[in-house]
């Protein structure tokens, strides 16, 4: 970062119109305004980034507490002492979108006792139209709203705002180019995210994230490699590939790449311990992918692997371009390629015409999952599956949930059984939130342990003997 501000000539000419020097720009003259605010209140100003939904929004919001770290703000206990509240929000599905009006009805309060607080809102629920018009006729005290095409553009947003007094919205309908080297946060010193791609070009029918997202678009490979080494040199010794679909990283881009070679770059750059990556789309998974996988002694032997339903024509109906069979034959292929991989998934219930759940049952027994979010279905306005016909009456999809998780639980702890007596290596996070005694970490194949060891292994793999295991981790003890 010190290098692009020493590049900076001065932050009171005409701003850059180059990115990321543009943004820089704000960054210093919000922390201008940010300075005086202090020395008239007589404390530091502090900020809340409260984040809904993926692991993709996750890490847009390092983003944005690093730019607003770099313009002053220190972190506040919570939101009722907070200065700037933003809220990074999902719209994936129907609960998310409430909670997020939910809890804006509260923040008017805050305002009252703090005439000084601004919030903003970002994220995938704003690229909708129908949401501007409800933030603009509901909510009209937020002082903020942009969107996940011009997340960049956050330093001159609030630049305007906090040097105007005036609310700001500024939705793009589709994205510009990538800007990189902007400053972000990273919550753990050992490991980080790093997305490789944006955006998707699969259009699966009950999915609204290509019409917020945007189109499929990847970083440029040197720019990610630049980005781990960077990484590394700060202590970084597990990186997580993100994207929408990881599998299709690489396309449009004028050089020679896909995913398997990136992660055969990645596995080169020494001092990087681990690699992990995600989603990827079962359509798109190459036997280049799988051999890359086998043959990199760095990536994590783990897949997340959603299937979405089993059933043929219900997966017809929601584009996702697979059958049952091919399938449980890729998943096949991976166990054989990559001995011992976890395979976890992502299943929906209730999808329209889902009556029953047999398909995804037999898909369950027969691929035996480390691991699966499940989720009933939630329909989003502006998707092909929210007007069809055959919507499933919520009881159906009651009973069907529970029988996914009747069969998908004991799968897992058995999964988890079988490791009691052995050893493992484990990346020790950090101490448990629920037992001070005990260290919190991850297998190779991403189960989760909680285990007695030394503090000192945090941040290190450490070999670890699983004891006993519950459905959704393991314990052990440091070896
Ligand atoms: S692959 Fe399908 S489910 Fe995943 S983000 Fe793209 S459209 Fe949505």
């Amino acid at each position: 970062m010190n290098d692009i501000y020493n590049n900076l000539t001065s932050i009171y000419g005409e701003a850059p119109v180059k990115e990321p020097a543009r943004q820089l720009y704000f960054i210093e003259k919000c922390r201008n305004i940010i300075e005086n605010e202090e020395k008239r209140l007589g404390r530091k100003l502090k900020k809340c980034v409260c984040t809904f939904g993926c692991q993709m929004n996750a890490h847009d919001s390092e983003k944005i507490e690093g730019m607003l770290g770099e313009m002053g703000y220190i972190d506040s206990k919570g939101e009722e002492d907070a200065d700037f509240i933003i809220y990074n929000t999902c719209c994936v599905r129907e609960n998310a979108e409430n909670k997020v009006y939910g809890n804006l009805g509260m923040l008017k309060h805050y305002k009252k006792t703090n005439p000084n607080l601004k919030i903003a809102l970002c994220g995938c629920m704003m690229q909708q139209e129908s949401v501007i018009k409800t933030v603009k006729e509901k909510y009209s005290y937020v002082d903020l709203v942009f969107g996940t095409h011009n997340l960049y553009k956050l330093p001159e947003l609030l630049y305007n705002c906090l040097s105007t007094g005036e609310s700001n919205i500024e939705i793009l309908s589709a994205h510009g180019d990538i800007v990189e080297d902007l400053p972000s946060v990273r919550h753990f010193k050992y490991k980080a995210s790093v997305n490789i791609m944006y955006g998707c070009d699969n259009f699966c029918s009950y999915c609204i994230v290509p019409y917020v997202r945007g189109r499929e678009r990847s970083r440029r490979p040197e720019d990610i490699i630049n980005e781990i080494k960077a990484l590394v040199d700060d202590g970084v010794v597990e990186v997580s590939l993100l994207g929408q679909n990881v599998n299709s990283y690489g396309k449009g881009l004028d050089c020679d790449i896909n995913f398997a070679k990136l992660l055969r770059m990645v596995n080169d750059i020494p001092g990087i311990l681990r690699i992990r990556f995600m989603t990827s789309h079962p359509k798109d998974l190459s036997d280049e992918l799988i051999y890359a996988m086998r043959d990199c002694d760095k990536v994590c032997p783990h897949i997340h692997l959603p299937f979405q339903a089993g059933n043929d024509n219900i997966l017809k109906r929601m584009n996702r371009k697979y059958t049952k069979e091919q399938y449980i034959a890729l998943t096949e292929k991976l166990k054989k390629e990559v001995p011992g991989i976890a395979i976890t998934t992502d299943i929906m219930v209730g999808f329209p015409g889902e009556y029953d759940v047999e398909d995804t049952l037999d898909i369950i027994r027969r691929v035996r999952f480390a691991g699966a979010f499940t989720f009933i279905y939630s329909k989003r306005t502006g998707t092909p599956a929210a007007v069809m016909e055959d919507q499933v009456d919520p009881d159906i999809v009651k009973k069907n949930f529970n029988s996914v998780l009747e069969t998908l639980n004991p799968i897992i702890y058995e999964i988890n059984k079988e490791k009691i007596g052995k050893t493992y290596k484990a990346m020790a996070e950090g101490v448990s939130d629920h037992d001070p005694e005990l260290l919190t970490g991850r297998l190779e194949d991403n189960t989760l342990i909680h285990f007695k060891g030394s503090k000192e292994s945090i941040g290190k793999i450490t070999d670890v003997k699983i004891t006993d295991c519950k459905t959704f981790y393991v314990l052990g003890e440091e070896i």
